[in-house]
């Protein structure tokens, strides 16, 4: 093109002479006018006397006219209708004489003049996050140009400029310098190098075509939907329209989609799958995509620092800050699980790669319980940054012995220098390319070693292979679950080469349904009623404490499961479960050992008096059951419920449940349901600020109970839970059960406590939610955390009380207590007391709660609240009006979910996040769950 690599600046016109020669030559009367940065070019935007507002260049001096009518045909065929698929672009402004390029004399001698309409939207760059549908999008919006531009003409001049990718060694070569930073430079080299690598055995294949050549991060604009979410609008520049590569258009946008990216490999997948959508990507396109657009960046910050050497400040300087610290991101990113990411996002099928031959077996010690496999989730995890995806992959096999066992090399190798505190080694098989073991767990050693040769012993282990030494160097110990098809097609799996048998199947993503196969099963076989969380669902396939894992082996933590109450997959319940189910299951008319040790130990934590047991499968159940013996023992039928709360899902449950019958496809509650006031301190009457905000709510039940018994209809009993769960994790003054419970039973009526979402110590200072209200109900339902996942419930009164409901007509419940729910319901109990969880829940309860209340700073967090560790964030889009921010809270559920943190939206109004995380939850877990929530909130959407 016209520009040459570096120029002096010219000299600026005034914006008189802007203004003047827009009126002379194009007849538009400009009001004021604004500069616009740019990279050659005096831009400016121009308000004209109607309303307008258009964009006129000032082209730099000797640029040549021909050349920028040729960008203007670009634009006219890229933004024929439907063209970019609705994506827009500027459309050039025709002057007096008919031309949309008109040469202009002004300050400094003659310049080319050219004037296009302004385009709405904030640039790429601007937006502070970009979701991942907006980066598809921009893929798209590449592969669309490249169509639109298929049969354009080539530049009447300009066959290469300073920024075709192909050229990018000599353009950084001339820039390099300038870079005084030592890192900065090995970084760029190494880009550097991969490019020329890739480019010398794949350029000649290449297809080439007229492009764009410049959808970096200013110049695609986005705007905002009405549902918040940002899409790309227009498209800006063709200064730099270019014949080359074809692959060169997606590399630039893949290559300024990484910047700012915690996880870049992520966003460049996503531009990659999004330019695959709508346009072809030959296989030596994709061997050269990634280290192409790395090359890109290099291009950038090597320019930008060369032209502002000295500057502070500037368009230079703002244009490389997010771009330094990307690019010593990709040098750490092995150029081949770059490419092998890509080819996937692309839709190419990625193949495990085969493990190498050994020539000699390596471990006498083979027992397989030791054994950690290839690409399966590791014990241990580590996080890489704020927002990137946690490493929770081993990768590599590993070996855990109790005794030291003796190590040899499986086949020929050469010891690598300078690869501590690992040993690395090259092995050049006589019938195959050569590749590199990576060890770590052994002595280092020197020099050439034999098949069989000792590598001395060890008790821990973990060895990988690779296909390159800087593969070898450069990949971590863990590698993010996101990455695991990229990792298995670029690194062999050990274990068979170290002679070693792995104990559990990895749970690939080849062995199981799909997220849209499962979505597509579910939605043909359920009824919409039976909602699954989020938009975009995660395909679960498994858990460990309190992490799941989808198909992907994409890790979550997961904030929401009270039910796993003791962490997923729980060794000591599994195993539990198994044992027993290998025994002995049948139902709780025989007698059988574990039913009787499971009665005794939980009426043991119960208050005095609470002691006889009736184990059922569900909190429904629970609650339906405890409805109907408090009917049948007081011989009333009507109840007292609290406003918002829900008990259960049976028929009688849900007129009792207000969330259900008052809420969307509600028909009200039962002739017998009566409401009492919520006690609700952040939005009712009495406020956090009243310290009889107990006793006054309590009153409302007093009035209730006594109304009923004026009535002549007195009350059976009243229902509350010891916290609100779906009502939003409400918490109730001090006082407030204690004085209902006695104005219940001033009127003769039973109270019901339903400790399902609370029970089981998760409040920390109480094992039970009543307790913390300093009260005894007369009935106790539990369900959920009960069984830790098992189907189990229980419901827990007096001896007194189950008498009287003995009316001669027998009670029988087919699963309910049957021997292996009874084992599960003992391991749990062992396990809580075993892992000290309840005061565990104390202490993070109170760190999470700490790190929540730093939250209130983003506008739209109303309240943060918390027993233990039951919390709740509520959001609202005003604080004075507390309108609740509903769609927000799916949004901010939606978008940490993406970012593999599990939470939802609860309450009567689904603005309040609820948080009830399995108890083996850490103040690590809690600060990552704080953060990420911090992050999003932070985000433009
Ligand atoms: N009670 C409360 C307080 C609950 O939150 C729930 C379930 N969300 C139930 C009862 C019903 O339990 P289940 O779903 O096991 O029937």
């Amino acid at each position: 093109m016209s520009h040459p690599d570096i120029r002096p600046p010219a000299t600026e016109w005034s914006a008189e002479t802007v203004l003047e020669s827009l009126r002379d030559r194009f007849g538009l009367d400009g009001t004021d006018l604004e500069p616009l940065g740019g990279e050659l070019d005096q831009n400016s935007v121009v308000r004209l006397a109607d309303g307008r507002r258009v964009v006129v260049k000032v082209a730099s001096p000797g640029a040549d006219v021909a050349h920028i009518a040729w960008q203007h045909e670009l634009m006219r065929r890229a933004g024929a209708p439907g063209r970019l698929g609705g994506v827009l672009v500027p459309t050039p402004a025709r002057a007096l004489n008919g031309e949309t390029v008109v040469l202009v004399d002004g300050e400094g001698g003659p310049r080319a003049l050219t004037v296009q309409n302004w385009l709405d939207g904030s640039t790429l760059a601007g937006l502070g996050h970009h979701s991942l549908e907006l980066l598809a999008e921009l893929g798209a919006t590449a592969a669309r140009m490249v169509a639109a531009l298929a049969d354009a003409p080539g530049p009447p001049t300009g066959e290469t400029h300073h920024w075709d990718l192909v050229r990018a060694g000599s353009a950084v070569a001339a820039g390099l310098p300038a870079v005084a930073d030592p890192t900065r430079r090995a970084a760029v080299t190494t880009l550097i190098e991969r490019h020329a690598e890739a480019l010398a055995t794949q350029v000649e294949k290449l297809p080439v075509a007229v492009l764009h050549h410049d959808l970096n991060d200013f110049n695609v604009l986005a705007r905002r939907a009405p549902d918040g979410t940002h899409h790309v609008h227009a498209v800006l520049d063709f200064a730099d329209a270019l014949r080359t590569t074809r692959v060169s258009e997606l590399a630039v946008a893949v290559a300024y989609a990484m910047l700012r990216e915690p996880d870049p490999l992520r966003a460049a997948s996503t531009v990659v799958a999004g330019y695959a959508t709508h346009g072809e990507l030959t296989e030596a396109e994709l061997a050269v995509l990634f280290p192409m657009a790395a090359a890109r960046l290099c291009v950038n910050a090597v320019t930008w620092t060369a032209r502002s050497a000295g500057q502070e400040s500037g368009y230079g300087q703002a244009r490389m800050r997010h771009t330094w610290p990307t690019i010593q991101r990709l040098a750490a990113i092995p150029v081949e699980l770059g490419t092998a990411m890509l080819r996937a996002a692309a839709g190419r099928p990625l193949e495990p790669v085969r493990p190498p031959r050994p020539q000699v077996r390596a471990l006498e010690h083979n027992t397989p319980d030791d054994v950690g496999g290839h690409l399966e989730p590791a014990e241990r995890r580590r996080r890489t940054s704020a927002t990137g995806e946690p490493e929770t992959l081993r990768l590599g096999t590993s070996v855990d012995a109790r005794a030291p066992f003796d190590v040899r090399l499986p086949a020929d190798g050469v010891v690598e220098p300078g690869g501590e505190p690992a040993l690395l080694l090259r092995h050049v098989p006589a019938d195959g390319a050569p590749y590199w073991s990576r060890w770590h767990g052994v002595a280092p050693q020197d020099g050439a070693l034999a098949a069989g040769a000792s590598l001395g012993t060890a008790t821990r282990l973990q060895v990988g292979l690779f296909p390159s030494l800087a593969a070898a160097q450069l990949a971590g110990r863990l590698v993010p679950a996101g990455e695991l098809t990229g990792w298995a097609a670029v690194s062999p799996d050990p274990g068979p080469w170290l002679g070693l048998t792995v104990a559990h199947e990895p749970s690939r993503p080849d062995r199981v349904w799909d997220a849209a196969h499962v979505v597509a099963a579910r939605d043909r076989h359920f009824a919409r009623s039976q909602r699954s969380y989020y938009r975009r669902p995660m395909n679960l396939v498994s858990g460990r404490g309190s992490w799941l894992y989808d198909d992907l082996g994409r890790g979550y933590l997961d904030a929401i499961n009270n039910v796993t109450h003791v962490g997923h997959a729980n060794p000591r319940v599994v195993a539990a479960a198994a044992q027993q189910l290998g025994w002995l299951n049948t139902n709780s008319r025989f007698v059988y050992p574990g039913i009787a040790q499971y009665a005794e130990r939980l009426t043991a934590l119960l208050p005095e008096g609470l002691e006889v047991a009736f184990l059922v499968c569900s909190g429904s159940e629970a609650n339906d059951l405890a409805i109907r013996m408090a009917r049948q023992v007081t011989g009333r039928r009507d109840v007292l419920v609290v406003d918002g709360a829900y008990h259960g899902n049976t028929s009688v449950i849900t007129g009792l449940s207000p969330n259900r019958y008052k809420g969307p496809g509600g028909t009200g509650p039962d002739p017998t349901t009566h409401e009492v006031v919520q006690p609700n301190l952040y939005r009712g009457e009495f406020g956090y600020d009243d310290p009889a905000a107990g006793e006054r709510y309590a009153a409302d039940v007093r009035r209730q109970a006594r109304r009923l018994v004026a009535e002549g209809r007195p009350p059976a009993a009243f229902i509350a839970e010891s916290a609100m769960g779906t009502a939003g994790s409400i918490f109730y003054p001090d006082g407030y059960l204690r004085e209902s419970f006695a104005a219940v039973r001033e009127a003769g009526g039973l109270c019901i406590s339903d400790e399902v979402q609370v029970g089981f110590g998760r409040f920390g200072d109480a094992f039970w939610g009543f307790e913390s209200q300093g009260v005894v109900p007369d009935i106790v339902t539990m369900g959920k955390p009960i069984g830790n996942g098992h189907p189990m419930a229980a419901v827990v009164t007096t001896r007194e009380i189950a008498d009287a409901f003995d009316s001669g007509m027998k009670y029988f419940n087919t699963f309910g207590g049957n021997p292996v729910s009874c084992a599960i319901g003992l391991a749990v109990l062992d396990e809580i007391e075993a892992e000290g969880l309840q005061h565990h829940a104390a202490e993070t309860g109170r760190h999470f709660r700490a790190g929540l209340e730093t939250l209130r700073r983003h506008e739209l967090v109303g309240d943060v609240r918390s027993h233990g560790m039951y919390l709740g964030v509520e959001l609202v889009r005003d604080r004075v009006t507390l309108e609740p921010a509903t769609e927000e809270a799916y949004v901010v559920s939606e978008l940490m979910k993406d970012e593999g943190v599990i939470v939802y939206p609860t309450g009567a109004d689904n603005h309040v996040l609820k948080i009830k995380p399995p108890l083996t939850f850490t103040a690590g877990d809690a600060d990552l769950f704080v953060s990420v929530l911090d992050e999003v909130l932070d985000r433009d959407w």
